[in-house]
């Protein structure tokens, strides 16, 4: 015979696991053990196991977790365990095989199912995401494709220009000379929208590839420095190099390392009003090289710094005053700079000025190459 307080409990776990089953995503719940406790028929769909073979195995035997470069996660760094550890939410895309050996991007959340502050086990609901990745793929191929096609008419454009304004083509007049100079400048600025594209597609495609060679870093930011020297010329910034005396070489890529000071550069200067100063600078320590770029500009205001890294994002003080700019470049930085195994960070105070830090390994380190196992 069972009592009152039986059928309400009976019908609470009724209840329980019909709203279990009716998660629109993928949901797995697992004991404190690890072990599987419920599994509903969408997760059972997109990984092929059946509730009966599912039930009661451990999480991570059963669904081996890979990353991006179709390597396995170690037990210690999956998902699973982390939200265990710590007792926190985790949202995380990993790629899962399913039951017949194949691959599947996943995009996850996992929260641990707390009791009086412990967690008892963890709960997961989890989508198949194959149809966004490819979709992505696509637009990433198309951006590189048109790149590419931009870039042949433009250096067209390009030459001949710089051939007129070498007298190729007899002499000019100076309103002539003004206009092909106009035409120079914004080539080099579609030049360079290009190649931020073309770089952002190889590094979320993960095809970036990391050359790794000896780079006299002093000597490769005097080169930056060059190149910026007559926008410099044009706002009367003083550009400010300092570093130590003895020279500094790293391991690491120097095309890379000239695109993420190139965008730091360009963008002190952007940013700073005429007559203003920036200020380079390398330091090292035994592990590791310091470079700041620092400015007497804009400044970032407080509420846009949490946003600063994010793609397309440009704070609302330089869209009044700056119209040129994507909100492409510091996105850009960060990728290259994870690429070299470094970090960037930086501090700025509203008109008063920033100063954009790069760290980079010194000692010999694995660097990314970013093949793909898919
Ligand atoms: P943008 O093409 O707009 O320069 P970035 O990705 O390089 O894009 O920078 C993102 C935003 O960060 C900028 O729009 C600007 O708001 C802010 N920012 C970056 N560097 C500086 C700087 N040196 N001084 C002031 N603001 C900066």
């Amino acid at each position: 015979m069972t009592t009152g307080s039986q059928h309400i409990i009976e019908g609470q776990k009724a209840l329980a696991e019909v709203l279990f089953n009716s998660i629109g995503d993928g949901a797995i719940t697992t004991d404190e053990y690890g072990r599987i406790t419920r599994i509903n028929p969408i997760a059972q769909n997109i990984l092929g196991y059946s509730e009966k073979e599912a039930l009661g195995m451990w999480f991570p035997k059963l669904l081996a977790a890979y990353d991006d470069d179709g390597l396995a996660v170690p037990l210690i760094e999956r998902p699973v365990t982390r939200a265990f550890v710590t007792g926190k939410i985790i949202s995380e895309r990993v790629h899962y095989k399913n039951k017949d050996g194949k691959l599947l991007p996943i995009s996850m959340t996992i929260s641990p199912i707390m009791v009086k502050n412990q967690p008892v086990g963890c709960i997961e609901i989890f989508r198949d995401i194959t149809n966004e990745v490819e979709i992505d793929k696509m637009k990433s191929d198309f951006i590189s494709l048109a790149s590419h096609q931009l870039r042949t008419p433009l250096s067209a454009i390009k030459t001949y220009t710089h051939m007129l304004l070498d007298g190729f083509m007899g002499p000019l007049t100076k309103p002539q000379i003004k206009s092909l100079k106009t035409i120079v400048s914004a080539s080099n600025r579609m030049n360079e929208t290009i190649s931020t594209l073309l770089n952002i597609t190889r590094i979320e495609s993960g095809s970036i590839v990391v050359a790794k060679k000896p780079v006299l870093i002093d000597q490769l930011l005097d080169e930056v420095i060059n190149e910026h020297h007559l926008a410099a010329i044009d706002k009367d910034i003083k550009i400010n190099f300092s570093h130590p005396s003895t020279k500094i070489r790293l391991i690491s890529d120097g095309v890379v390392l000239k695109e993420i000071f190139a965008n730091l550069l360009s963008n002190a200067l952007k940013y700073t009003p005429n007559g203003g100063q920036v200020k380079i600078s390398i330091k090292s320590t035994q592990a590791k090289l310091i470079i700041s770029v620092q400015d007497s500009g804009m400044g970032i205001p407080l509420e846009s710094q949490p946003n600063v890294f994010t793609k397309f994002f440009r704070a609302d003080n330089v869209v009044k005053k700056e119209t040129s700019g994507t909100g492409l470049g510091l996105y850009l930085v960060n990728g290259l700079v994870k690429e070299l195994g470094g970090e960037v960070w930086f501090e700025t105070k509203e008109n008063k000025g920033s100063i954009f830090f790069v760290s980079l390994p010194l000692l010999p380190h694995i660097i990314k190459t970013g093949t793909v196992k898919k």
